[in-house]
């Protein structure tokens, strides 16, 4: 199923992420993991294409195991910093001969040797090669905070633009942890004239200290009310995952509430988190 008819459905929708394993000894470990995410019948999940220190190669082969074994649709993401047109094509052909029908089209990070592809510059570049293999529908990447590259929020909100001109017909964000930043967002895309759905990107925090970091990197800002979570149950894991979960939940709701239709869980291969997210949502997301 193309993930554009899921986002013209009234139908609030609650999608989950799982990444593939950094090493092959894991990779059964993590297949069991996003087929257990898959068995709650989320309305799709996406499959991360080397990051976090993921490797690519298995990212079809997830996607493929959860559309066949749950009939839940998938969202393959897809890079392009360090590839060749040729190894583009190579990933489409695959996901074509797999039925996978929505991609993620990402430029990826700048790796730290500096060794880019001469072929791809921004991930506008790969929308455009996706659209001409035909087929798919195709989602990017957006950041209410703006993108740490970029000189300023309105120059990537353009550069956004130019995404959806190339073919993109919705957009996740990045995390965000206040939902204001998120709603200011959506009015400048609106008054830019982008109008394609933006899926919420909401990340459970379970690992305070993993994700200050992460925010650290990307420059999300992190509310005082996070901090004092953070701070006062980051030492004990259990304490932090039950009040994680609550934070993300209460944003989910006031998103929903709010009129954002479709959020996307940053499940991180954790299908207890999954779990009881979906489970403090059930009423909420029968629309
Ligand atoms: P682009 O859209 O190309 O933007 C990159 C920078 O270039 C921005 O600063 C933008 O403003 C600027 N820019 C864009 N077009 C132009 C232009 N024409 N002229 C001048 N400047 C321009 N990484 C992975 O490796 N694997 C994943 O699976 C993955 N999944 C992700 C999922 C989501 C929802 C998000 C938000 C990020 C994900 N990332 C992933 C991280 C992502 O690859 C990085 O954030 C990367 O640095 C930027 O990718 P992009 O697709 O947004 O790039």
């Amino acid at each position: 199923m193309k993930l554009s008819e899921l986002f013209a459905k009234e139908k609030p929708t609650l999608s989950f992420e799982v990444f593939p394993p950094k090493t092959d000894d894991l990779y059964e470990k993590v297949e069991q993991a996003a087929l257990d995410i898959a068995k709650l019948s989320p309305d799709y999940m996406s499959v991360t294409y080397g990051a976090g220190g993921g490797t690519s190669k298995y990212t079809v082969s997830i996607a493929k195991d959860i559309e066949r074994t749950y009939n839940v649709p998938t969202l393959a993401h897809l890079t392009c910093v360090s590839s060749s047109k040729e190894t583009v094509r190579e990933q489409l052909k695959k996901l074509r001969s797999e039925g996978i029908e929505n991609i993620l089209a990402l430029r990826g990070d700048i790796p730290k040797d500096g060794a880019v592809s001469t072929d791809y510059k921004y991930a506008s570049q790969l929308i455009e090669e996706i659209v001409d293999f035909g087929g798919f529908c195709i989602g990017g990447a957006c950041y209410p905070e703006g993108h740490l590259e970029s000189e300023s929020l309105e120059q990537d909100i353009v550069n956004i633009g130019k995404k959806v001109e190339a073919g993109c017909s919705f957009l996740t964000t990045q995390m965000f942890f206040n939902n204001d930043i998120l709603y200011d967002y959506i009015d400048k895309l609106h008054r830019k004239g982008i109008f394609v759905p933006i899926v919420a990107g909401i990340m459970p925090i379970t690992n305070a200290r993993q994700i200050m970091r992460s925010c650290e990197l990307s420059g999300t800002v992190l509310p005082k009310r996070f901090i004092k979570i953070a701070e006062r149950y980051g030492d004990n894991p259990a304490a932090m995952k039950q009040a994680g979960i609550a934070y993300a939940t209460e944003q989910i709701i006031d998103l929903y509430a709010s009129g954002i239709k479709n959020v996307h869980v940053y499940s991180m291969n954790k299908p207890d988190v999954a779990e009881q997210i979906q489970a403090n949502l059930s009423e909420i997301i029968k629309g």
